[in-house]
């Protein structure tokens, strides 16, 4: 049953189970109307409750600051690939274009003539490639854009015998000068490598200029304290942290959108030989409609509310509660597996550990394959679920998402520890 299992899946996660017992009610009958939460009109006044709630406890829960819109989009983490260099793109066009009719006046053959010019040499895309999530991202900007304009500042491959489990120095990173957004995934839910902390090379100047940064923040959001400030765009898929899987969000600093900073119109890009993105992908759009351009899955965003709900009900600290929490979580389960180094091989070096995705090898025979089984045939029998690698690596990954609760955390460290033997 249910309250036997503890699920370490990497997503989707499991979710609180009053928060699934209050939203199978709402599927029905939503607060005595007679229809369920998924049939009513999106366009409804309780479904822009719905969404405005979701969007202000997320703002009070990451203390986002008034500067920024929260936009619910619906291509998953992995559309967000796309839209980050379609949006990112345009805002590099029309800040070049703003500059352009400074200097050259407002005559628009000459505005193009220039802009082509500086798209065929100064447009770069920054991205730092610590695992297989970022690796995607920057193959999709390659894809999109042609991998002229695509800069690999950082592959962590590099320092690590071909492999992911390190973040390179920041000294090392080669960053290009006025890129159109630095990109980069703050927890990579494969590898089990997370960014200890926000990059200092890239943290704003003391005159608020500095790289746009973009992060990717699938797996790790809602679980520690983020200097919102720093970014431009931060997003993050609902199915891990936050909710059910089929909605994901953007937290999108206001200067790139209108009125500072309008898209370009696609006759300009035609023009530039720039790609044209999916209106559905645009957050200017998507901005301008309250994230309702069209049908957006009310449901999804109503389980992901009532998760912050929760949180915020929990934790008067708010995102600081639930770091301390996370933390401790990530530090009982990586302290049984340290404490057997003859067994547990842990695939990220210590300062890179995620706290929410803890990837490791099982070496107790010589045939990793049947260690590795068998720990995960023991753990089912315990009640310890979703414990298996991503296909492309292998080996194990314990998922400790916020719904695992503390005690799951130590059930799982037991296990370790009994699986060892002592
Ligand atoms: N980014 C990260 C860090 C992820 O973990 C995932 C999915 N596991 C994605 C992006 C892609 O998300 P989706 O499957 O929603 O496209």
């Amino acid at each position: 049953t249910r309250s036997e299992i503890t699920y370490f899946g990497a997503g989707p996660a499991l979710l609180p189970t009053d928060v699934l017992e209050k939203a199978a009610e709402a599927l029905v009958d939503y607060q005595g109307t007679g229809l369920g939460i998924a049939e009513h009109s999106h366009r409804s006044a309780l479904a822009a409750n719905i969404i405005n709630e979701a969007k202000a406890d997320l703002a009070n829960y990451l203390d986002i600051p008034d500067d920024y819109e929260v936009l619910f989009m619906q291509a998953g983490g992995s559309g967000e690939f796309s839209a980050t260099v379609y949006n990112l793109v345009g805002a590099w066009v029309t800040r070049k274009q703003q500059e352009a009719l400074k200097q050259v006046g407002d005559d628009e053959a000459k505005v193009a003539e220039l802009l082509q010019k500086q798209v065929a040499t100064e447009l770069k895309l920054d991205y730092l490639v610590t695992g297989s999530w970022s690796l995607k991202a920057y193959q999709e900007a390659c894809r999109l854009l042609g991998s002229e304009h695509v800069n690999l500042a950082t592959d962590a491959r590099t320092i690590n015998d071909k492999k992911f489990g390190k973040i390179p120095e920041e000294s090392t990173w080669k960053l290009s000068k006025d890129a159109a957004m630095v990109y980069y995934c703050d927890n990579e839910t494969v590898d089990g490598v997370e960014f200890p902390k926000f990059p200092d090379v890239l943290a704003p100047r003391a005159d608020g200029s500095g790289p746009i940064v973009v992060a990717d923040m699938s797996s790790n959001i809602l679980s520690r304290r983020i200097p919102v400030k720093n970014y431009h765009v931060i997003f993050f898929g609902a199915q891990k942290n936050l909710g059910s899987t089929g909605v994901t969000v953007a937290i999108v600093k206001k200067n790139l959108l209108p009125p500072v900073c309008p898209q370009p119109s696609p006759t300009l890009l035609r023009k530039l030989g720039l790609p044209i993105g999916p209106i559905v992908l645009s957050y200017e759009t998507i901005a301008k409609n309250n994230s309702l351009y069209n049908t957006l899955s009310i449901f999804d965003v109503y389980i992901a509310g009532q998760v912050l709900k929760k949180l915020l009900a929990t934790y008067s600290d708010k995102v600081d509660g639930q770091q301390a929490v996370s933390n401790k979580k990530a530090e009982i389960i990586y302290g049984a597996l340290e404490s057997r180094p003859d067994v547990f091989k842990l695939v990220t070096e210590k300062p890179f550990r995620s706290r929410m995705n803890i990837c490791f090898r099982v070496v107790k025979t010589n045939d990793m394959d049947v260690d590795e089984k068998n720990f995960l045939e023991l753990a089912k029998g315990q009640g310890l679920e979703g414990l298996k690698g991503h296909r492309s690596v292998g080996g194990i990954r314990a998922s400790n998402y916020n719904s695992i609760p503390l005690e799951g955390a130590q059930k799982l460290a037991e296990f370790i520890l009994t699986f060892a033997g002592h």
